[in-house]
């Protein structure tokens, strides 16, 4: 698979980019989030990247190192957030509190604190678009999990463009990797030598998204391709009949469903 041709069409399909937008890609320093830095700043679209430090030890610090020459060497602007600055404290901690005072799962707070921090800065860097890594792979997970979960509506916002456009304060939040195999970036990454770590996050272990990962790599590529194009089908209808409200959260001021927003509630507690 040419993977740089799959993202110019997704991008083309969805209109999810221009050349005229400031793009913020959040970098993880992993395969997904540095190839589509890689490949969007090939295209020729104004990007920077924008790294989280949640503070774990040794592989935040190589991620750091390796993502400040990454950047370097492409001619791409770097912000890195310390998340001490942003909540006093590491990802670890944060991710304790939670599971002994509300037993909230390491990948849910993990992702939640993420994208508050995120949008809280892509604002800050006046970015028109917020680009993250997710990959086909990610978005089957999602489907199946929410689907086993008897809460398919989770996933009324799924899409390769969220639809945050209309909503004041938040960034839109875009992922041109939404229909590209996981193993096709991994492909794509060694083939272009990229001097980054491939291992998985080292928090991830005994989480729900941990378990379905691993019995989903039984499926083939194609099989993830329609889990994802068939539920895509059937987003539409789920937002129409299920539109909710958004209110500004009364502690933080970012965009939010509820009167507090789920970030806010998470650092209620540390
Ligand atoms: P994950 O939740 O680790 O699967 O990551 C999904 C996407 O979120 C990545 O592809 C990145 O775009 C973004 N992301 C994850 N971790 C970070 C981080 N520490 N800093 C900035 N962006 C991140
Ligand atoms: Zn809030």
């Amino acid at each position: 698979m040419d993977i740089e041709k799959e993202i110019e069409k997704t991008i083309k399909e969805y209109r999810l980019l221009n050349k005229s937008d400031k793009i913020v890609v959040a970098l993880s320093g992993g395969k997904d989030s540095t190839s589509i830095l890689y490949i969007l700043h090939k295209l020729g679209y104004n990007v920077s990247g924008l790294l989280i430090d949640l503070y774990l030890g040794e592989w935040s610090r190589t991620h750091n190192e390796k993502m400040t020459k990454f950047c370097s060497e492409l001619g791409v602007p770097l912000e890195i957030v310390d998340l001490k600055k942003e909540l006093g404290q590491g990802i670890c901690f944060i991710k304790a509190v939670l599971k002994k005072q509300k037993n909230l799962t390491g990948c849910t707070v993990c992702g939640i604190t993420k994208r508050w921090v995120l949008n809280k800065w892509a604002k800050k860097l006046k970015a028109d678009k917020l680009v993250t890594g997710h990959n086909l792979d990610d978005e089957a997970q999602n489907v199946l999990m929410n689907f086993m979960k008897g809460n398919i509506l989770l996933g009324m916002n799924s899409s390769p463009a969220t639809g945050d456009e209309e909503i004041e304060g938040f960034v839109q939040r875009v992922k041109p990797l939404f229909f590209i195999p996981e193993s096709e970036i991994l492909r794509y990454a060694k083939e272009k030598k990229f001097d980054i770590l491939y291992d998985k996050c080292p928090c991830a272990f005994g989480t729900y998204r941990v378990e379905t990962r691993a019995w989903m790599k039984e499926l083939t590529d194609l099989e993830k391709k329609k889990i994802v194009e068939g539920f895509q089908k059937i987003v539409p209808k789920l937002r129409a009949e299920n539109h909710r409200e958004i209110f500004e959260c009364k502690k933080c001021g970012q965009p939010s469903r509820s009167e507090v927003c789920n970030a806010c509630k998470i650092f209620e507690c540390l």
